[in-house]
C-alpha cells in the first residue's frame, strides 16, 4: 500500500485515526495509507501511518495513565467496565461485523456469528474469570506465611494480525486491562477499521484516558517495531507470522521484555477408517475453508485411512465446488475475499507449485466473473508428497490437500512431519486409538472428533514453529502480570 495515495477513484474515504490519551488523533507526519476492502479491490479508507513518534506518543498516554485510578482499581470494578465493553460490542455487532467483513473479506454471516460475538466473550469471560482469580498463600508454620501477588506490568504492546482482527485483538486486550495494565494495540494494517470502531466503545464504557491507545501503521520499520523496540513497554503479545516472532523476538532482546507469541499452522486432520464419515466430512470442509482458509487453526493438511480415502476424496470435492463464494457483505456468501491481492497471488502460487507437485481435482482460480475483488474457489489437491512445499509450508489459503494413510504410525509420523505444531484433530470412534494419536501428535491442541472448540479457560497456543507461551485463563493473567512473593514472620 503507498502512503497518501489514496482518493484516486474519488469516493470519500473513512478516515481512521490513532486513538490515544483518550482522543482520535492524526498521526504527527499526517502520513496516511489507504485501506482496501477485499470484496471490491478498492479502498475504503484511509488510516494515519503510525510512526515511531506516535508510538511514543501513545507509550507516555499509556504511562501517564498507569500513575492514575486504573492499576489501583479493585480488580471488581476495572471487571465491570470490562463487562461493559462487551455489552457495548454486542450492541454494535452488526455495525462491527459490516466493518469486518468490508476490511477483511469474510463473510457477513462469520462476522455476525463468529468474530464479534466472540470478541464480546473475550471481556464477558475475562471479567468473570479475573474476578474470582485466587492469590496463593503458603503457610509454613504460625509464625511464618508467603503470598504470591499479582502486580500489573505497566505497558504492554500489542501486536495482531489481519485474518481475526477484533476477535484477536480482544482476546488479548481483556485480560492485559483486567490486570490493571495500559495498552498499546497496532493492529494489522490491512484490518484497522474494528479496532478504530471499537475504542470508541471502550471510551462509552468508561475506560480512563490514556488506558487504551492504538497506534495504526505497518511492522517492520514501523509503528510494530517501535513498540517492540520501545523501552517502557514492559510486555509484547504478539499474533502473526513465525518469521515476524523471530524478528520481534530480536528487537525486544535488548529491552528485555516479556513476550508471548501466537505464530503459524497447518493443521493435520486425521479421519481413520472407523470415524463418522457423517460428521468428520462436513467439518473437514469448514476446517479448510473457512474465514476462506486463513485461520492459523485450520485442518489446512487432510489425511485419510486407506480403506475410506476414495470414498472421503469424492466426498470432499463435492462439497468443496458447492461452496458458494461471493460478496461479502452478502449474507448467503459461505466464502468471501482473501484480505489483499499481495495475499492472493500468495497462494495463486502455491497454488501452482500443488499443480506442480500433485494434482488438482477442483477450484483454484481467480474468479473474475465477481468484478475487482479477491476470489479465489476453493481448492483440493491430492497426490502430493508430506515434504513438498504444499505441504510445509503455510498457505493461509482456501486450498486443500488430502493424503491417504494406512495406519496409526504412519498418521502420527505425517501429522508430524511439519515445522508447526498447533493444532490437530483426530476422528475415530476407538477411544484407545484416539488416546495414542493424542499423545504422539506434537501439537498445543488436539481436537478428538471435533474442530475449532474452545474453552477459554484452557490454553491456547503452540508447540515447535507454532509460538512461544500459552494465552487463555490464567495463562493470560499470568502473562499480563508481574508474580511477586511478600513473606510475612509473626510474632507466634
Ligand atoms: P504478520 O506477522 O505479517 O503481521 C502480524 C502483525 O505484526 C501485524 O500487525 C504487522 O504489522 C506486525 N508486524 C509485522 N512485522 C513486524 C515487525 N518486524 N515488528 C513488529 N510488528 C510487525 O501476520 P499476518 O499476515 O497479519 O497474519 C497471518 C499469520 O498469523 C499466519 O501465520 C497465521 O497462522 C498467524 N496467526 C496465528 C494465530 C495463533 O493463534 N497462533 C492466530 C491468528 C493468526
Amino acid at each position: 500500500m503507498t502512503a497518501n495515495s489514496a482518493v484516486k477513484s474519488g469516493a470519500k474515504l473513512k478516515e481512521v485515526h490513532h486513538f490515544i490519551g483518550g482522543e482520535f488523533v492524526p498521526g504527527e507526519s499526517a502520513e496516511t495509507f489507504e485501506s482496501f476492502s477485499p470484496g471490491t479491490g478498492k479502498p475504503h479508507a484511509r488510516v494515519a501511518l503510525g510512526t515511531a513518534r506516535d508510538v511514543d506518543r501513545a507509550v507516555s498516554a499509556a504511562l501517564e495513565a498507569q500513575k492514575g485510578p486504573w492499576a489501583k482499581m479493585p480488580m471488581k470494578e476495572r471487571c465491570q467496565i470490562l463487562r461493559r465493553i462487551g455489552d457495548l460490542i454486542l450492541e454494535n455487532k452488526e455495525e462491527l461485523a459490516i466493518a469486518e467483513s468490508t476490511d477483511n473479506g469474510k463473510p457477513l454471516s462469520e462476522s455476525l456469528e463468529g468474530d464479534i460475538p466472540r470478541s464480546a466473550m473475550n471481556f464477558h469471560f475475562f471479567s468473570e474469570f479475573a474476578a474470582s482469580h485466587v492469590e496463593e498463600a503458603f503457610t509454613v508454620s504460625s509464625s511464618e506465611r508467603h503470598v504470591a501477588v499479582r502486580e500489573p506490568l505497566g505497558v504492554c504492546g500489542l501486536i495482531t494480525p489481519w485474518n481475526l482482527p477484533l476477535y484477536l485483538a480482544t482476546w488479548k486486550i481483556a485480560p492485559a486491562l483486567a490486570m490493571g495494565n495500559t495498552i498499546v494495540l497496532k493492529p494489522a494494517e490491512w484490518t484497522p477499521y474494528s479496532a478504530f470502531l471499537f475504542a470508541d466503545l471502550a471510551r462509552q464504557a468508561g475506560l480512563p484516558p490514556g488506558v487504551f491507545n492504538i497506534v495504526h501503521g505497518f511492522g517492520a520499520d514501523g509503528a510494530g517495531e517501535a513498540l517492540t523496540r520501545h523501552k517502557d513497554v514492559k510486555s509484547i503479545s504478539f499474533t502473526g507470522e513465525t518469521s515476524t516472532g523471530k524478528a520481534i523476538m530480536m528487537a525486544a532482546a535488548p529491552t528485555l521484555k516479556k513476550l508471548s507469541f501466537e505464530l503459524g499452522g497447518k493443521g493435520a486432520n486425521i479421519i481413520f477408517n472407523d470415524a463418522n464419515l457423517e460428521e468428520a466430512i462436513p467439518t473437514a470442509v469448514r476446517a479448510a475453508f473457512r474465514n476462506q482458509g486463513q485461520i492459523c487453526l485450520a485442518g489446512s493438511r487432510l489425511f485419510v485411512q486407506r480403506k475410506v480415502y476414495d470414498q472421503v476424496v469424492e466426498k470432499m470435492v463435492e462439497r468443496v465446488k458447492a461452496i458458494k463464494v461471493g460478496d461479502p457483505l452478502s449474507r448467503d456468501s459461505q466464502m468471501g475475499a482473501l484480505v489483499s491481492r499481495e495475499h492472493m497471488e500468495k497462494v495463486l502460487a502455491y497454488i501452482a507449485i500443488g499443480k506442480q507437485e500433485g494434482k488438482l481435482l477442483c477450484g483454484g482460480e481467480r474468479l473474475s466473473e465477481l468484478g475487482e475483488g479477491y476470489f479465489l474457489s476453493p481448492s483440493v489437491f491430492v497426490d502430493l508428497k508430506t515434504d513438498s512445499r504444499f505441504l510445509q509450508e503455510e498457505i493461509f489459503g482456501p486450498t486443500l490437500p488430502i493424503l491417504p494413510f494406512d495406519d496409526e504410525e504412519e498418521a502420527a509420523a505425517m501429522a508430524n512431519d511439519s515445522p508447526y505444531g498447533l493444532s490437530a484433530s483426530v476422528w475415530s470412534q476407538d477411544i484407545d486409538r484416539l488416546q495414542r494419536m493424542s499423545n504422539s501428535i506434537k501439537a498445543g491442541m488436539i481436537w478428538i472428533n471435533t474442530w475449532f472448540a474452545r474453552d477459554l479457560r484452557t490454553p491456547f497456543g503452540g508447540q515447535k514453529s507454532s509460538g512461544l507461551g500459552r494465552e487463555g485463563g490464567r495463562y493470560s493473567l499470568e502473562f499480563f502480570s508481574e508474580a511477586k512473593t511478600i513473606s510475612y514472620k509473626y510474632k507466634a
